[in-house]
């Protein structure tokens, strides 16, 4: 019940975020008073994975896995995230990372001492190898349904990258081709159980990405609290050599906006496909940890100024 109040206020919040800024929502206790978090379970494992990887890391490195905050934890490799929460009705992952990330995925899952075949949904941010190149392999694993935007759902579907992407002609290799189960549409809610996360269309650095949040709560041998999670998508103006940003007005436009809707979202935790662009392992080893206790906003900026600097690059060739 406590969960599922959260989460509703939660979705909620989300739902009108596209439209107006939004004050605070009522949330957990350290909401008010930022304070770094008692020392959890994960932090040993933390440090084990600061231990094992470096910034930028590559992407089929084997990472320790560990928790992030609560019911959520970290389980990809150690240069592409895959986030996996746990619930008692069955579980949630988010990306699957490079093709060969499969077995390293799954051996994380049961490391933390999870049934991979209790997940439910496998999620994506964006509809490029490097982030759904495992999908059909964990699909084989879990027997778990994939997820997906309507935009990303043929790229999946046929291992090929679309026409329409930035980085068509930047070499990506074909993927498994793997069939979508669900497709969601932005604001959408995936609810498995007392989990709810919500779908956000980030398009931009893909045609078909999404960005994801939802509540986490602490397990039961922990203090009650619940924060708010954000997996936000790449949102990097990464292209072929001979893409350029401003022949697509379109793109830009939609750049643009899925960066002001990661501007809007308020979040405690921030996790990205790629786990330095949210300065993961900067915040890992600070002084409260992965917990941002000024908010997520710093990243909507951040993706704002990158944008403008390829802009400005591109204008001025
Ligand atoms: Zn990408």
């Amino acid at each position: 019940m406590f969960v599922k109040a959260f989460a509703a206020a939660f979705s909620l919040c989300l739902a009108a975020c596209t439209a107006v800024p939004l004050s605070e929502p009522e949330s957990a206790g350290p909401l008010a008073e930022p304070s770094p978090p008692a020392v959890v379970k994960g932090h040993e494992m933390q440090m084990a994975f600061l231990g094992a990887c470096e910034r930028w890391d590559e992407w089929a490195k084997p990472a320790p896995p560990f928790q992030l905050m609560g019911n959520s934890w970290y389980v990809g490799t150690c240069g592409i995230s895959s986030v996996l929460i746990t619930g008692e009705d069955g579980h949630i992952l988010i990306d699957s990372g490079v093709p060969e990330a499969a077995p390293l995925v799954l051996a994380n899952i049961a490391a933390l001492g999870f049934d991979a075949k209790d997940i439910r949904y496998i999620l994506m941010s964006h509809e490029h190898f490097d982030h759904v190149g495992a999908h059909a392999a964990l699909k084989e694993a879990t027997g778990a349904q994939i997820v997906a935007s309507q935009k990303a759902k043929p790229v999946l579907e046929t291992g090929v990258i679309a026409a329409d992407d930035p980085q068509a002609d930047a070499g990506h290799p074909d993927m498994t081709p793997v069939k979508v189960d669900l497709v969601v549409e932005d604001g959408e809610v995936l609810s498995l159980g007392q989990l709810q996360v919500t779908a956000h269309a980030t398009p931009g650095h893909s045609p078909g990405a999404l960005s994801w949040t939802w509540w986490s709560c602490s397990l039961p041998s922990e203090p009650p609290v619940c924060n708010r999670f954000a997996y936000i998508d790449s949102l990097s103006a990464v292209s072929a050599d001979d893409y350029r940003f401003t022949d697509h007005p379109e793109m830009v436009r939609a750049f643009r906006t899925s960066i002001d809707k990661v501007r809007l979202l308020q979040c405690d935790y921030l996790v990205t496909p790629h786990p330095s662009a949210g300065s993961m392992l900067d915040l890992m080893s600070g002084e409260y940890g992965l917990f941002l206790h000024k908010g997520c906003g710093f990243y909507g900026e951040r993706l704002s100024q990158r944008l403008d600097e390829r802009l400005a690059k591109e204008t001025a060739k």
